[in-house]
């Protein structure tokens, strides 16, 4: 049994409102200070937070009625205590009737099968032949897809979701077709809706490794478009994708209160495109990282570079712009030092400074032009993909539905993010309403967060994310040797539990701070549920705040989903939908994606048995939920 304390109401707020006032000045004026004087100190997890700035926060008032959310009775009183039992089978399983548990049971043991998994689609090649598709439909709907999907269109999907609400869990709502093309296909494809600036710069001059396409065409399209979700067909498409998105967000609107839809920006710009700009940002972070580490060897947000220092080590490197200049003219202040932010405002204003934007390359030991590889055509396929995603951002705001952007492979990853960042600066002025994704099981994640976090903080907008341990795990460590780049995954599944809780000890903490920022917990593991539920107690955050959500995939550890749910946490299921035909190789990737979860998911089935097994002993086999 695992308890959730709740913590009763102070009654200092106002000398609570002083000492945070007190101290984000020191905090400002140690920001823009020279790195010489003194930085804020780090906590035991590595922070830039005062020790003060945390016990304050956890003595702040919870404030009892922040959330706009569902009815939970169970945190209704300050002083209650809240339990969740994760082994009560009955409770975890009141929402399916029995033929429901036992295709679980099936499904999950199908799924223990590595050779099922692995061959699923030769499996499922071979099922349609023999049974023709119509038959072949109904099987999977009987089984795979009735488990993990929720139906094929935005009307079909609508008794699930009710279901599930009636019962505490809420719905992100997730179209999930994933192009199922052969390679050929794609090669004539992509090669048929490129315009001619775009290819030609492919493989040109320096390149950072990871963002390398491959020497030949035909290699570059199997590596970036062979692996992303959406296969990119023509702007046209991506228009396409987008008028499905927007009804997915009005769906999600139309059937709750507070629900969210999950989007994917591969499916909203071309992926090379995509690649490319994240190749542009990476290759900029780096040279800030080596400007830095010339003037101080520090990380991330305490790297700060001296700005006359910077002007005479960039002239030694061979350039000619005035970067004093435009950062002091930026920020008003004549002696000051700059950090990673600043450094990324520079590149927010490309078209105006392309001539500062310089990067090394290494292969011919000169600066040279950052955008070189990013043609005009580029820059405006970036701008479309963003209004895109700015139209998406206002249909959600009027539907009153939150947006997810999902994370994807690590080449495109920090343009997905930047993008998405630029958008949550302009929609989350107010309250969270894009949130972006980071994969825990990336080297980089708890610096992504805290930049992310910082950059937040410092604009006024409320951060928003989902934490995710990352679904690509296999490819990723397949492309890094195939290239011969750094593996860009943590070393094992340990140091990947490490990130994800420190990640969300760090968010958990900013969210105690100010009462701003939101997260969803995205995970299927048990520990992570735990750890969660715990800093939540020891920070004095209530559930029913609204502010740390949990999510799970449909069909995956209900145990978890709806305890949780019945005990008034924010619950949600990422909920699938989409044609048979259309949804099975997205389900193909997740298997093998999960393979690991799915072999582990013996607590599940052993749960399955038990419910079953009682409701055999207690005559209740013909159960049928009622809500
Ligand atoms: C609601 C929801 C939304 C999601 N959205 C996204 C998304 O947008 N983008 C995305 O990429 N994924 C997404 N996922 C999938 C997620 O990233 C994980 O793949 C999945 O949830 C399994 O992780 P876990 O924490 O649930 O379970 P666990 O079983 O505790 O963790 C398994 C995960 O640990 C990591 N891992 C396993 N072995 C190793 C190893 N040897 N070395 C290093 N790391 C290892 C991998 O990330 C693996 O998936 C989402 C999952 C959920 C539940």
């Amino acid at each position: 049994m695992f308890c959730v304390k709740t913590v009763p109401a102070p009654t200092w707020v106002n000398a609570e409102i002083i000492l945070k006032r007190l101290l984000s000045n020191r905090r400002l004026r140690s920001t823009f200070t020279s790195s010489s004087t003194t930085r804020p100190e780090k906590t035991d997890h590595g922070r830039n937070r005062s020790g003060a700035q945390l016990a304050s926060a956890r003595l702040q008032s919870p404030g009892r009625s922040g959330g706009a959310g569902r009815d939970r009775t169970n945190s209704s009183s300050a002083a209650n205590e809240i339990s969740v039992d994760f082994e009560q089978s009955q409770e975890a399983y009141r929402s399916k009737d029995s033929l429901e548990l036992l295709r679980s049971l099936v499904v999950f043991k199908l799924c223990s099968y590595d050779f099922l998994v692995d061959k699923n689609e030769e499996i499922m090649d071979l099922g349609k032949k023999i049974l023709g598709q119509k038959l072949f439909d109904q099987l999977m709907k009987m089984t795979f897809y009735g488990q993990f999907v929720a139906g094929e269109d935005h009307i079909s999907i609508k008794p699930l979701i009710q279901k599930n609400q009636a019962f505490g869990v809420g719905s992100v709502l997730d179209y999930s077709v994933e192009e199922d093309i052969s390679q050929k296909e794609e090669t004539q494809k992509e090669s048929s809706s490129v315009s001619a600036g775009g290819k030609g710069s492919i493989g040109e001059g320096y390149r950072e490794k990871n963002y390398e396409a491959g020497e030949q065409l035909g290699d570059s399209q199997r590596e970036v478009i062979g692996t992303c979700t959406y296969f990119y067909a023509d702007e046209a498409k991506c228009d396409q994708h987008m008028e499905t998105f927007m009804k997915c967000i009005k769906a999600s609107g139309g059937s709750s209160m507070d629900g969210f839809s999950a989007i994917k920006m591969t499916a909203l710009g071309r992926p090379q495109l995509l690649l490319r700009f994240s190749e542009v940002l990476v290759k900029w972070q780096r040279f800030f990282t080596f400007l830095s580490s010339q003037q101080d060897g520090m990380e991330s947000l305490e790297q700060r570079l001296e700005l006359t220092q910077l002007q005479e080590l960039i002239i030694k490197l061979g350039a000619k712009g005035d970067f004093h200049g435009w950062f002091t003219r930026k920020k008003g202040d004549s002696a000051g030092c700059i950090d990673n932010l600043d450094w990324n405002s520079l590149l927010d204003d490309r078209v105006n400074t392309s001539d500062l934007l310089l990067a090394p390359n290494v292969k011919l030991d000169k600066l040279e032009p950052l955008l070189k590889n990013f043609t005009i055509e580029d820059e405006n396929q970036l701008k479309r993909t963003l209004e895109r995603l700015d139209v998406l951002a206002k249909c959600a705001l009027e539907n009153d539905v939150r947006l997810m952007v999902d994370a994807e492979q690590t080449y495109f990853q920090p343009a997905i993010s930047k993008l998405t960042l630029d958008s949550q600066k302009i929609y989350n002025r107010e309250k969270p309403v894009i949130f972006n994704t980071y994969q825990c099981y990336l080297k980089e994640a708890y610096k992504n967060v805290t930049v992310d976090v910082e950059l937040s903080r410092r604009e006024g907008w409320c951060f928003a994310a989902k934490l995710v341990r990352g679904a690509y795990m296999y490819q990723e460590r397949e492309r890094a040797e195939e290239f011969r780049y750094e593996d860009p995954i943590n070393p094992n599944y340990e140091s990947t539990s490490t990130m994800y809780h420190r990640c969300l000890h760090y968010v958990l903490d900013e969210i105690a701070l100010n009462r701003k920022a939101n997260v969803m917990v995205a995970s299927h593991n048990e520990d992570t549920i735990k750890y969660t539920l715990k800093r939540m107690n020891e920070l004095g955050l209530l559930p029913a705040e609204n502010k740390v959500f949990f999510g799970q995939l449909l069909g995956m550890c209900d145990q978890i989903s709806f305890p949780l749910g019945q005990a008034g946490f924010p619950v949600y299921k990422y909920v699938p939908y989409g044609p048979v035909s259309e949804v099975m190789p997205y389900l193909s990737r997740r298997a093998q994606e999960n393979r690991g979860f799915m072999k582990g998911a013996q607590k599940e089935r052993e749960l399955l048995w038990k419910e079953l097994k009682r409701r055999l002993v207690s005559g209740e086999l013909l159960y049928r939920p009622v809500y």
